[in-house]
């Protein structure tokens, strides 16, 4: 079958919902696709813990409004939100029920009017010369192409502007990757894991290796609370980076993230106070990938644009989280951004730099290895979304190409939808 959108948006991640809302509410007849049966990616599949709408810090500054807001606010309305100040050094994050973000995202894209194909795999873009005009995907009833005005790639892996042959590095080919991580869930845990500090779990963890009767990888990583009484979440596992297009390895990496999961929730259950009668409620149904594919656009967002807080003329989002290197071995590399300063991610960032009709949001943005540790965030993929998704709709709008969208103009837009453009709060130096 044909279908026909002014935007068109690949995968249905924190960055992708986010843009697809956003388009639909800037007035364009939006398609969203993706591979699997629920929305969210990483942020329903993986996680439970939103950052970087905080930069850290003693004064824990919000950074990220617009959109993103309405997101939590509507899981609020339907659940409660846990706010964990400065938990991990990342900022105040705040921490959910994936299941009720799931219904979150369900009824935001329906309220906006996005049209919604899940349970469809994306295969190509759709091009004429340089310009990606659409999207090619397959599902039961077939194979499929959409044509839009304006296509958005936020498959996280960077898939529609590598098929339509954009520049990108690969992190694991082109320098270091993150490792990845399979989350899991653990019910009836007593009150006493609550006392439980990090230092003295992670103590605990050093003592199991030396014991010989555990193998754990990682001898820190994050057990913790969730607002569901007995019910805590992990980020423990630790497993090599992988190619996305290497399918062998993806598949070991699965089952090497279950086993870890499993070895990880035994170390709990026989060594941690409160977690003697806990149970594994699930693993994530898929494992976290944290650094793929990141596109080379007009502009390549760096680790020292990063630590000296720039800001930048284009600036479509705010951010002050550290560089956080999930790294091969045992422990994380952190560097802060001095005096809690923040700085913005330029437009240009979203814009692949040899091909047109074609914008990117989230984890796939155009920057270096460290630059990406500190911007992957949930609420700065999500500030994405909306830079993207309302770029897309302009676009679609003027008949022009998401390059072309005047600059002012988007900006304009982004203020007036109550985005932060990083015009307040701290900032070392300015860039054009
Ligand atoms: C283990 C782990 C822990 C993390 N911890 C935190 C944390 O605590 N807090 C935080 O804020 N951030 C955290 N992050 C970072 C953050 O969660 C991600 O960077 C962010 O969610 C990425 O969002 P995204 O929309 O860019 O990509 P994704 O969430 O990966 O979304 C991409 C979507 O595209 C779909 N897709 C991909 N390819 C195709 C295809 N070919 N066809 C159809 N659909 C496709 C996928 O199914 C997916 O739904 C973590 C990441 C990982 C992996």
């Amino acid at each position: 079958m044909d279908y026909q959108a002014d935007v068109v948006v690949a995968g249905a991640g924190s960055a992708g919902m986010v843009a697809a809302i956003a388009a639909a509410r800037n007035g364009a007849r939006t398609i969203l696709i993706e591979r699997g049966g629920f929305l969210g990616g990483i942020s329903t599949a993986v996680l439970d813990t939103m950052y970087a709408f905080y930069a850290p810090g003693d004064a824990q500054e919000k950074v990220v409004s617009g959109l993103p807001d309405e997101v939590v606010d509507r899981i609020e309305k339907y659940d409660v939100v846990l706010r964990r100040p400065n938990t991990f050094g990342s900022g105040t994050g705040i921490t959910y029920n994936p299941e009720t973000l799931k219904r979150v995202w369900d009824d935001l894209a329906e309220e906006a009017g996005v049209k919604i194909l899940l349970h469809s795999f994306i295969t190509g873009a759709v091009t004429e010369g340089s310009k990606v005009t659409g999207i090619r995907f397959v599902n039961k009833a077939g194979s499929h192409k959409v044509t839009a005005k304006a296509v958005i790639d936020a498959s996280g892996d960077a898939d529609l502007v590598a098929d339509a042959g954009g520049d990108f590095e690969l992190a694991g080919r082109d320098g270091a990757q993150q490792t990845l991580s399979t989350t899991f869930r653990i019910g009836n845990v007593g009150e006493r894991a609550l006392g439980v500090k990090k230092d003295e779990l992670h103590a605990l963890m050093r003592e199991a290796n030396k014991s010989g009767r555990f193998v754990l990888p990682r001898e820190e990583g994050s057990v913790h609370r969730t607002p569901d009484k007995g019910i805590m979440a992990t980020i423990m596992t630790r497993v090599p980076g992988t190619a996305p297009d290497d399918i062998e390895g993806i598949s070991r990496a699965e089952a090497q993230g279950r086993a870890q999961a499993q070895e990880y929730f035994r170390f709990l259950k026989e060594m941690v106070p409160g977690y003697e009668n806990s149970v594994l409620i699930g693993t994530s149904p898929w494992i976290g990938v944290r650094e793929t594919r990141r596109i080379l656009g007009d502009y390549q967002l760096n680790g020292e644009d990063v630590l000296a807080a720039r800001r930048f003329e284009d600036g479509i989002a705010r951010c002050g989280a550290p560089i956080e290197d999930h790294h091969a071995g045992r422990d994380t590399r952190w560097a802060y951004i001095p005096n809690s300063g923040t700085y913005t991610i330029p437009f240009r960032a979203l814009l692949p730099r040899n091909l047109d009709g074609i914008l990117v949001a989230g984890r796939c943005l155009s920057s270096t290895h460290d630059a990406h540790a500190s911007a992957r965030s949930i609420g700065t993929c999500m500030a994405m979304g909306q830079a993207a998704g309302s770029a897309a709709a302009l676009a679609a709008d003027k008949g022009i190409t998401p390059r072309q969208v005047p600059t002012d103009t988007l900006l304009a837009l982004l203020d007036r939808q109550g985005a932060d453009l990083g015009r307040r709060g701290k900032a070392a130096s300015d860039a054009a």
